[in-house]
């Protein structure tokens, strides 16, 4: 039985700048945007997504707190720490409970112990991040009545993502699913194939969702599923294309800036470039020293 109605708003946090250098073309290193999403009811709440520095932890909270309403549960869509790292701080201050897949829950651990190796090197600010996130059964949770359904989507940006579905506001919280007007990262999925990110989107466009949001994304564009959907694939169509047709990581990083010149997230793609490219002239190399070394 449902009483209330549901509404969802997003924040976009400002991106932490790195403090490794610069881009090829002079620019300076820099987090795309993330968009955390809070779903309300009259008196509850359910965020997804909090960041990762201490400093979102803080934006995120004190957004949350001008709503009114009572934090429930903070889902978390992948591994990724950008998503996740200051969630802990964010459960604490509101008494909210962490929730997860169970295979997301084993990537938070592998994201955990590559932060000396990767996160704290480029990244100032980060919390403490102890991995509290918990499953729920069947994957489903509830907001004053309304269904909550955590959809597992398999390999998109990494292994074990998922979505948060929410039916009564055809609304998917897509994590890193979807992108929205930024660059997508292929480092990992290059590794799978990027038919493996395709499936995962086939599984979210299969919800018939309208609005998705995007993990990552450029503010001033909308949450429309159709198009979200339909740039994500086509982003996936491009990559494959110039990786096929593009020497050097510097070539695939011109073209794609060439192709998308309002996309965000440059950093992201200077860092697929660099690990696509290092893994392809390195066969006999560990594909996670190139991976990690991208960042660095
Ligand atoms: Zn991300």
């Amino acid at each position: 039985m449902t009483s209330t109605a549901l509404s969802y708003e997003v924040f976009i946090n400002d991106p932490p700048r790195q403090h490794n250098g610069a881009l090829p073309n002079g620019e300076a290193k820099a987090f795309p945007p993330l968009a955390t999403t809070l779903v309300h009811g009259e008196h509850d709440a359910v965020l997804v997504d909090p960041g990762f520095t201490e400093d979102q932890a803080r934006a995120v909270g004190d957004w949350v707190e001008g709503k009114g309403r009572r934090l429930t549960n903070i889902f978390i869509t992948h591994g990724h720490g950008d998503h996740w790292f200051n969630a802990d701080l964010l459960a604490r201050r509101f008494g909210a409970r962490v929730v997860a897949t169970e295979g997301t829950i084993a990537q938070m651990h592998a994201n955990v112990g590559a932060r000396p190796f990767v996160w704290d090197r480029v990244y100032p600010g980060i919390p403490d991040s102890p991995v509290t996130a918990a499953t729920v059964p069947d994957n489903r949770f509830a907001l004053e009545g309304h269904k909550l359904v955590i959809v597992e989507a398999g390999y998109a940006d990494t292994d074990a993502s998922s979505v948060l579905h929410v039916p009564d506001l055809a609304l998917v919280v897509a994590g890193d699913v979807m992108y929205n007007g930024a660059h997508l990262y292929l480092s990992e999925t290059s590794l799978a194939g990027l038919d493996a990110w395709r499936r995962a989107i086939d599984a979210v466009a299969a919800l018939g969702a309208r609005s998705i949001v995007a993990g990552h994304q450029n503010p001033a564009l909308d949450d429309d599923a159709e198009r979200v959907t339909a740039e994500t694939r086509a982003y996936l169509d491009a990559a494959e294309k110039e990786l096929a047709a593009r020497e050097t990581a510097l070539d695939y990083f011109t073209a794609m800036v060439e192709r998308y010149p309002d996309h965000r997230g440059r950093t992201v793609l200077w860092a697929t470039a660099q690990a696509v490219y290092g893994i392809r002239a390195n066969p006999g190399d560990d594909p996670v020293q190139h991976i990690a070394g991208a960042w660095l």
